[in-house]
């Protein structure tokens, strides 16, 4: 029988690649699965809002996903049918914040600057090709079945920690409906090189149009890299396997002078405003994606699932060490739902609503004459840019 004091983390992605280095960080010892051969590359998140680089700053991360990635201040709003330029920034943070800028990497480079800080701890490990496919729990362990290249395993541990992914096992295996709603659309997400800085482009531009709506965000700032994410939408019920056939009918019109473009990788994906009915099922908690997915309109997706991380590995800890008692991790449960559905969820709906479809001119003018404001108005640029700090949740055993 295993030690009680473990956990498992199943998933490593960012979110439970962060929530096993929390925890043995802190001296519990871990174990991390996941059933990819190693770290997933595709494009996803790039953009990590000011508000969570205290966090990952605590886990010790911080300086390591700077220098692999680079920090920035400009947002611009382009129009895209009358070229209007809306520019607003992170400077008015400047006297208020410890870290007034955002951090773009991609989320697999974060992955592997977490990884590898995680190699350093004796008492944790990670496996890969090692999928959870079913588990069961009692009183005092999780177990769980781990099934991969050499057959099926079973891994019992103290507690288990479900940052699988929008599909979560563990979710299912716990036998939870993912509640809520998939677009109609889906997002194509891709990487570009093209001479956006030149052209006149902010590093994170939201390009607002019905059609040719994008998010075009800076990757890579190193000399001569140029590697950009450029993500754009279109009707889900279009064939999946022609999408590269259709992309540069959406690229064109926004880039009319091809030179310098070069497509590196694109990944269509589904989106989805979707939430577990509860975060805590006795032993196993839910976290990130496995708990609550977005569509990614602004950044909100893995800035929640920070947020969940920043709290869950501590209040894990302070539980398994005899530190905290276990109301701590339904506080954790309730008040993570509470965020996404209350806030993420609906904010992120209507960021993908002002870029994606914004055919409404009574509505697009509202919407335009608040983000006007933003270019001279210090504080509502102030506000806006506090909105992401209101989904964090202050540390549930008082350490910050
Ligand atoms: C195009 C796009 C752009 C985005 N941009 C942003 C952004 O700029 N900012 C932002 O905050 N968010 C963004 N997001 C959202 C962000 O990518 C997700 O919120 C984030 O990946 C969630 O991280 P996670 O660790 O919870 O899950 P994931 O990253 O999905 O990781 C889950 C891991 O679990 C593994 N796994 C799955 N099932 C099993 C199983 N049964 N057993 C074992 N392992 C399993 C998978 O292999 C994977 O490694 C974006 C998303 C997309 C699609």
């Amino acid at each position: 029988m295993a030690d009680q004091e473990s956990v498992l983390v199943v998933g490593a992605g960012p979110v439970g690649a962060l929530n096993a280095l929390g925890l043995a960080r802190a001296g519990v010892p871990v174990t991390l699965v996941d059933r990819a051969p190693g770290v997933a590359r595709s494009p996803r998140a790039a953009v990590y809002h000011w508000s969570v680089l205290d966090g990952l700053e605590r886990l010790g991360v911080y300086e390591q996903a700077v220098r692999r990635g680079f920090l920035k201040q400009d947002y611009e709003y382009r129009v895209h049918a009358t070229g209007e330029r809306i520019r607003y920034g992170l400077r008015s943070l400047e006297e208020l914040v410890a870290h007034p800028y955002n951090l773009h990497l991609g989320q697999h480079v974060l992955v592997e600057v977490v990884l590898a800080e995680l190699a350093r701890f004796g008492h944790a490990e990670v496996r890969w090709g090692s999928e959870l496919v079913d588990l069961d729990q009692d009183g005092d362990h999780v177990r769980a079945t781990l099934a991969g290249p050499g057959g099926t395993t079973t891994l019992a541990a103290g507690w288990l920690i479900g940052a699988d992914g929008a599909g979560s096992g563990v979710r299912r295996a716990l036998g939870m409906e993912f509640e809520g709603t998939t677009w109609p659309e889906r997002f194509v997400a891709t990487n570009v090189r093209y001479p956006f800085a030149e052209r006149g482009f902010a590093q994170t531009t939201f390009l607002v149009d019905d059609v040719y709506g994008a998010v075009i965000a800076k990757l890579d700032d190193s000399p001569g890299g140029g590697l950009w994410r450029y993500t754009y939408c279109e009707d889900a019920a279009l064939p999946e396997d022609e999408v590269l056939e259709r992309m540069p009918g959406f690229l064109d019109a926004v880039l009319p002078d091809p030179t310098g473009f070069e497509l590196v990788a694109f990944a269509p994906y589904r989106m989805h405003q979707r939430a577990a009915p509860r975060f805590r099922e006795g032993r196993v908690l839910l976290a990130g994606d496995a708990a609550h997915a977005t569509n990614p309109t602004g950044g909100l997706g893995l800035t929640g699932g920070l947020f969940d991380t920043f709290v869950l590995q501590e209040a894990l800890a302070a539980v398994v060490q005899g530190r905290a008692g276990e109301e701590v991790l339904d506080e954790y449960a309730r008040e993570r739902r509470r965020v996404f559905v209350e806030l993420v969820s609906p904010v992120a709906s209507d960021n993908k609503r002002l870029v994606y479809h914004s055919s409404d001119p009574g509505r697009l003018a509202a919407d335009l004459a608040a983000l006007r404001r933003l270019e001279h108005d210090e504080q509502a640029a102030v506000d806006r840019l506090m909105f992401t700090k209101s989904l964090e949740t202050r540390s549930l055993v008082g350490a910050w």
